[in-house]
């Protein structure tokens, strides 16, 4: 999922609540998940290439797997073991995500099947190992997009809140409880763990001209992963 300016933000696209009841829970903020702080994203624009692999730091950023790669179709495997490899993982989708810039990113995405995911949504950075999810009865309808599909957004109904238990890369439980688009990207992300991608929970006819969006993009068909700069920005609203 892509991080968005302000102005681009579900909320303020006209996400709509489809059905009405008192539930405390979806006004709840989002409980913060121990994170540990990264460095700015790379300005890829600003750094050479070869300054990119021979700096003192590691570069993290990683090609997004675009739609058609069989990675994005399979069931991620649970994470069993937090070790450093887990750590570096989790520093990889952060890095890549916010380069994108992207709201939320999912291991399959950078071709790694386990049960992962980062995200960046109202300025904080978070990760969750193995999710579990509860979702609320309340649903929302508004524009989803995906780094695994370039340019593409269409509304897309979720569950307006969601309470996801899982683990930091540590191992340690943890808790994340959501509503609106931090619930939207939860949502979007652990379906990426079970080989879903968002256009598949589309009605007939929008998936119907997304599989042609699809096939008339200029990235349909790729077979090597490439690092996603493409010409159609997402704005952020890709997941
Ligand atoms: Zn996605």
């Amino acid at each position: 999922m892509t991080n968005a300016p302000a102005s681009l933000r579900v909320t303020q696209l006209g996400a709509r609540r489809t059905s009405q009841g008192a539930h405390d829970r979806a006004h709840a903020p989002a409980v913060a998940v121990p994170v540990t702080p990264y460095p700015d994203p790379i300005d890829w624009v600003a750094v050479p290439r070869s300054a990119q692999t021979t700096g003192a730091r590691r570069v993290s950023v990683q090609p997004i797997r675009l739609f058609g790669d069989p990675v994005l179709r399979m069931a991620a495997q649970p994470v069993t073991v937090f070790d450093k490899e887990l750590r570096t993982l989790v520093r990889d989708l952060s890095e890549t995500m916010q380069a994108a810039p992207g709201a939320g990113l999912a291991a399959p995405q950078i071709g790694v099947s386990l049960r992962v995911f980062t995200y960046y949504v109202d300025g904080e950075l978070g990760h969750l190992v193995n999710p579990d999810l509860s979702l609320t009865e309340d649903e929302q309808d508004g524009p989803e997009g995906c780094l695994s599909l370039p340019g593409l957004t269409y509304d897309c109904k979720r569950a307006y809140g969601v309470v996801a238990k899982g683990f930091n890369m540590y191992g340690d439980p943890v808790t994340i409880e959501g509503t609106q688009l931090l619930a939207r990207c939860i949502q979007h992300e652990t379906d990426h763990l079970d080989g879903i991608i968002f256009i598949d929970r589309l009605d007939a006819e929008q998936r119907k001209a997304a599989m042609k969006a699809i096939r008339d993009a200029e990235w349909a068909g790729q077979t090597v992963p490439q690092v996603r700069i493409s010409p159609h920005g997402t704005f952020g609203r890709a997941l």
